[in-house]
């Protein structure tokens, strides 16, 4: 339970009855992503006390008929849980738009919502987590380790702000910024939807083997835009600027000029990487106008997305598996959270992961 900045503590809370339009799940697996270690160090304002964790897969303890027969899903059955609720009904439910459900929407996300609302188990840090009848889940293919399985949140995030929301097509040069895991998803995205070329930028040392990584998983061509313009990398290695640009930069303020700098008139700028300040150097908003650019944002991750994630990582056709992953128990998450900040003494892993 994070009960204050940088105070994760272990508490027991008993675990709720199930009715019949809820459930209980065992967690096997939570997966930590950048929201994580900012919920812990408070740059993220936070609801506290709550339990952390939002990318979680486990096997349903306990369901109630109403759910199993909604979800299509029963007892023992291993799935994935989406960090939006959704409470079917309003108008944005309705027009499929859950990210704003008016119920539950950004306030009410797992991995967000205080203890004190009942019955508290409400993240991904814990043995249990309680699934309200408004959850969505979604079952893992057979066969799909749960650790590797946690990458549906990543993996989806990449297929729908990598190709869905910018209309990816089958020959496209495509430009990601930030070599991180959502990075490494979307060029797999870009690729899987046929683009024929998938630049990846990062910037420094500290992301050299996050842009070797990047290789692996089909980069044509990585980039440390501190050494070297990504531009003219791009327009030396394939003799054009981008039809679509990817931000998933963290904390990136000057990646919105990078962004617009590489797109080709007429082409796609999806934003998905926030910076955390209004500040954007070297934007120029006239390039939007001369390039005729579309500049799209991006939120959070929808249903078919994280269905084909859970597809392709059950396909096996990318190296998920093998991602450099730091797994711990509850005894080391607050180490490992810690490591995803920056603030341990090794470098933060690509991919980390709560087995509780
Ligand atoms: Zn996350
Ligand atoms: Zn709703």
């Amino acid at each position: 339970m994070l009960e204050a900045p940088r105070t994760l503590v272990g508490r027991e809370l008993p675990l709720p009855d199930v009715g019949d339009d809820d459930a209980l799940l065992r967690v096997e697996a939570c997966g930590l992503c950048g929201t994580d270690h900012e919920q812990y160090t408070g740059v993220l304002p936070a609801g506290f006390a709550f339990v952390p964790g939002h990318e979680v897969v486990g096997v349903l303890e306990d369901v109630g008929a109403g759910a199993a027969d909604r979800w299509g899903v029963g007892p023992g059955d291993r799935v994935a849980v989406e960090v939006f609720q959704s409470c079917r009904e309003c108008p944005a439910c309705r027009d499929g738009l859950y990210r704003r459900c008016q119920r539950h929407g950004m306030a009410d996300m797992y991995g967000f919502i205080p203890v004190d609302k009942e019955p508290g188990l409400w993240g991904g840090y814990a043995t249990h987590q309680y699934l309200s009848p408004d959850t969505m889940i979604h079952r893992v293919p057979d066969g799909l380790d749960p650790v590797v399985a946690t990458l549906f949140n990543p993996l989806g995030a990449g297929l729908r702000w990598g190709v869905t929301v910018p209309g990816t097509a089958p020959g496209d040069v495509v430009a990601v910024l930030g070599p991180g895991i959502r990075g490494l998803s979307v060029v797999v995205a870009a690729k899987e939807a046929g683009a024929a070329f998938v630049m990846v930028t990062g910037r420094g040392p500290r992301d050299a083997a996050r842009l070797a990584l990047a290789a692996r998983f089909g980069a044509d061509l990585t980039v440390d835009a501190a050494e070297a313009d990504p531009q003219a990398a791009l327009r030396q290695a394939c003799g054009r600027d981008a039809d679509v640009v990817v931000d998933v930069t963290a904390k990136a303020p000057e990646a919105l000029a990078q962004a617009v700098k590489l797109a080709r008139s007429g082409g796609t700028v999806v934003v998905a990487g926030t910076r955390g300040s209004a500040e954007t150097p070297g934007f120029w908003p006239d390039l939007l106008v001369f390039k005729e650019l579309h500049l799209v944002g991006a939120l959070g991750v929808d249903a078919p997305a994280y269905r084909a994630a859970l597809d392709l990582l059950a396909s096996g056709r990318h190296p998920f598996a093998d991602l450099p992953r730091r797994v711990e128990p509850l005894e080391g998450l607050e180490d490992l959270v810690l490591t995803m900040a920056g603030e341990g003494g090794a470098p933060p892993p690509v991919h980390g992961v709560l087995v509780p």
